[in-house]
């Protein structure tokens, strides 16, 4: 009996795994023509300061989209791209693109973008970043680099001395998904990071889980303690919102304060905002 179970249980497995491999072998396949094909847009997603509910700025996010699939998520592709090296082209696409946007908006807007492990393994990047600084005009203060705390297990002797190059021209380095990796507070010590975002998993808990609300406590500890501005990721609630407001986080990010939005909606934010603002000070 158990072998027979056994064997359904192959069975059952082995199309969708054929599948899967399919849709990875084709996506990779196709991923190669999407920047020529001008696939690729960025999304924005608006970061709030909660000191006084100002605009600080926006985090670039890469949308596909494919002709026949649709939007394909980049929790789908970026693993991809990482794995074919079509990383490289593409995160110097959006850095380009980032650092354009932001250089026609507002000075002191910034804008964060997303680097994966696998850019880090290039010596490239560095001459990559400083292009697209000087392509656009951005100053170096205005671009945040998020990088997750991957990209210290993968190769510290490579990742270190890049990390403090970026930092030296001026740019902001962010560490991401904070608190769902390992090591968090060795890598803490071992880099000076300007700001810590909180993964969402721990907003979730807030309002139910006495742990969770400890952990949102012991980051902002941390963020004084390291000079770091801190971020939580994943607002959805006005209750998390309030408790995050209370605890003393310096910014906010979520669903409740805006989803990534296409450039156009999110310059009717920045200049909309900008002109309640000029309302409210004359009026
Ligand atoms: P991330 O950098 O941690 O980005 C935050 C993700 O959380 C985004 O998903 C965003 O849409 C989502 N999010 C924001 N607020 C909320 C909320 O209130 N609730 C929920 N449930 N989700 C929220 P997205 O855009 O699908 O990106 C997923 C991941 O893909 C990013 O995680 C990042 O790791 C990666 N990624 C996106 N764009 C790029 C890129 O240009 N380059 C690289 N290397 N990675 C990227
Ligand atoms: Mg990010
Ligand atoms: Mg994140
Ligand atoms: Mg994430």
């Amino acid at each position: 009996a158990a072998k027979a179970s056994g064997r359904s249980t192959y069975r059952f497995y082995e199309p969708e795994m054929r599948l899967e491999a399919e849709r990875w072998h084709q996506l990779s396949a196709e991923l190669r023509d999407a920047l020529a094909k001008n696939q690729f847009e960025l999304h924005y997603q608006p970061i709030v300061r909660l000191e006084d509910d100002g605009l600080a700025g926006f985090e670039a996010l890469i949308r596909w989209h494919h002709p026949l699939r649709g939007l394909v998520a980049p929790t789908e592709f970026i693993p991809i791209a990482e794995e074919t090296g079509l990383i490289v082209p593409i995160g110097e696409w959006v850095l380009r693109e980032a650092c354009r946007t932001a250089a026609s908006w507002p000075g002191h807007l910034k804008i964060a973008v997303n680097l994966s492990v696998s850019q880090f393994r290039h010596t490239s990047l560095l001459s990559t970043v400083v292009a697209a600084l000087d392509g656009s005009g951005l100053r170096p203060e205005r671009l945040e680099i998020e990088i997750t705390e991957s990209v210290f297990l993968a190769d510290v002797e490579l990742s270190l001395p890049l990390l403090r190059a970026l930092k030296e021209l001026g740019i902001r380095i962010a560490i991401d998904d904070f608190g769902t990796g390992y090591s968090s507070f060795s890598y803490l010590r071992a880099f000076a990071f300007d700001k810590i975002k909180l993964d969402r998993s721990f907003v979730a808990g807030i309002e139910s889980d006495a742990g969770s609300l400890a952990i949102i406590r012991a980051v902002v500890g941390i963020g004084s303690g390291f000079n770091a501005t801190t971020l939580a990721e994943g607002v959805e609630t006005k209750e998390q919102l309030k408790r995050l407001k209370q605890e003393g986080f310096g910014e906010v990010q979520g669903y409740l304060l805006g989803k990534p939005m296409p450039r156009a909606q999110a310059e009717e934010l920045i200049y909309g905002t900008a002109l309640k603002r000029r309302i409210a000070v004359n009026g």
